[in-house]
């Protein structure tokens, strides 16, 4: 299976979400990186984009609140290729009504290898990195021989 190339521009196409309890540090560390968040493109769900429009003074496209299924639009963005990179600070103190759209959303996250941050320290690393104002190929697998699978039908 070899890797399929897909290029990354200098201007990355950034999701931010955060979960109720998390609100407070994503805008918080948006706050500290204005400068470097505001040359990106920015999207994030209903609730999280209200409070980073009003945090950041930009205008950001807003999905549907994640528990009405912001999380899925971002999920099936990562897949057409209109969304290249995730900041996600999730609860791991709270059960979400919408968990299996999170556990979709971050799995879409790595089938198409994209950029996570999961946490402060994770987010700290990957807006200081060289790389976000480059472009930059990311690889993911020949899906191709996936969808080309044998698929046994058995007697029907
Ligand atoms: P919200 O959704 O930004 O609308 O609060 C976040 C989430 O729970 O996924």
């Amino acid at each position: 299976m070899q890797d399929v190339k897909i290029a990354m521009t200098e201007r990355k196409k950034i999701a931010l979400v955060a979960h109720d309890h998390k609100k407070n540090d994503l805008l918080n560390w948006v706050s500290l990186h204005r400068e470097e968040i505001i040359k990106h493109q920015i999207f994030a769900t209903g609730t999280t984009g209200k409070l980073l429009e009003e945090t950041l003074g930009i205008a950001i496209e807003c999905f549907q609140s994640g528990p009405l299924g912001g999380d899925q639009q971002i999920g099936a963005k990562i897949v057409t290729g209109e969304i290249d990179f995730l900041i996600f600070f999730w609860d791991p103190l709270e059960p979400q009504s919408h968990d299996p759209d999170v556990k979709a959303l971050l799995r879409m996250a790595v089938v198409w290898n994209i950029p996570v941050a999961n946490n402060l320290a994770s987010a700290d690393f990957l807006i200081s990195s060289p790389l976000m104002n480059q472009e930059y190929d990311r690889y993911i697998p020949d899906y191709n021989t996936y969808r080309a699978r044998k698929i046994d039908l058995g007697q029907h």
